[in-house]
């Protein structure tokens, strides 16, 4: 089977009936952009960009954070890499960061990500200026993690505006354009969409927090780990609900969770309009060849009835539909 994988690398992954899917990858460390060639992927849907910071014993300056994110970049040559700004804090605790993560209650809601990232804005600006420096003569996409309301996706954006300002002022070299998005993790964030959409670039799903917080069950607790599925009808018909809305206002609406990576999960995500997705590299032959046997249109036609009256268990009709298809 790897093999059958190996050889899809170069084939595209488009439906039997021409309906191409855009399929990254996530990484987070230099030596994952190998996966780019390894995959055929399209490219980096999500770059988290916090592994840096989390594999070092002190603060990464901003030469260090910079020096990577221009590898990243040059590895990736033509094709896009989306930096997901710092999601630290919470859970994901720094020993050179003095902030109070370890005594949180409850750290994934805790201060963690933007919300951190904001009031610690000297590392913001770092990071900003790391990466604008390092884009220059491309294209940046910068994507903020934990955006819970639209004002934060502002005053995120305006800190990179200035540094960028900054940066111009003295004579640096910039980046032909600058793209912004954000994460969609937090379910608040779905009822002000109408606000967010009409600011952003592109906005891609995390459906690893986004499933905690929609049916507040700890992502880590190996206790409830069997009891949400991705395929219940609350994630599927909450994801239903974001791409209409994403397509009107022309941003470009991707799902970079692990659900992704799963081809049953892939296929059902296909069948609600989402057509990107950036996954594990090991997943995208898997996905890769679930999407090349499908037929997207009886796709769509049948997550439309399921959702109508889905039943407590999707993962069974999913199936059963996907063998009938000879997916
Ligand atoms: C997510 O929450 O789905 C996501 C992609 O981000 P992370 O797993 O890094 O929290
Ligand atoms: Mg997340």
């Amino acid at each position: 089977r790897r093999a059958a994988f190996a050889a899809l690398r170069d084939l595209p992954p488009e439906t039997r009936d021409g309906h191409r899917l855009t399929l990254m990858v996530n990484a987070g460390l230099r030596d994952d952009v190998a996966a780019l060639d390894l995959t055929g992927a399209d490219g980096i849907g999500l770059f988290r960009t916090e592994f840096q910071f989390l594999v070092s014993a002190t603060l990464p300056q901003r030469e260090r954070q910079q020096r990577l994110y221009r590898e990243v970049l040059e590895a990736a040559g033509e094709r896009p890499v989306i930096f997901r700004t710092v999601d630290i804090g919470g859970d994901k605790a720094l020993p050179y960061l003095q902030h109070d993560g370890a005594d949180e209650e409850n750290p994934a809601m805790g201060w963690r990500a933007l919300r951190l990232s904001l009031e610690r804005d000297g590392l913001m600006k770092a990071q900003a200026r790391a990466l604008i420096e390092a884009a220059a003569g491309r294209t940046l996409n910068v994507m903020f993690p934990m955006v819970s309301e639209p004002w934060e996706f502002d005053e995120a954006r305006a800190l990179f505006d200035a540094q960028r300002t900054f940066l111009a002022g003295r004579g640096k070299r910039l980046p032909i354009e600058i793209r912004y998005g954000a994460m969609l993790e937090v379910p608040a964030l779905a009822e002000q969409l109408d606000l967010l959409l009409p600011k952003l670039d592109f906005l891609s799903i995390g459906t690893n927090d986004l499933t905690q917080f929609l049916f507040a069950a700890d992502r880590a607790n190996p206790k409830l780990a069997e009891r949400y599925d991705w395929l219940s009808p609350s994630i599927l018909r909450f994801i239903r609900r974001i791409v209409g809305p994403a397509r009107e206002a022309g941003v470009n609406l991707a799902v970079c969770g692990e659900m992704g990576g799963r081809p049953l999960e892939a296929m059902a995500l296909m069948g609600l309009g989402i057509d990107r997705l950036s996954i594990t590299p090991a997943a995208v032959g898997p996905v890769k060849a679930m999407v090349r046997s499908l037929n997207y249109g009886a796709l769509k036609d049948f997550m439309d009835e399921l959702l109508v009256r889905p039943p407590r268990d999707l993962r069974a009709p999913l199936t059963a539909w996907a063998e009938q298809q000879g997916v």
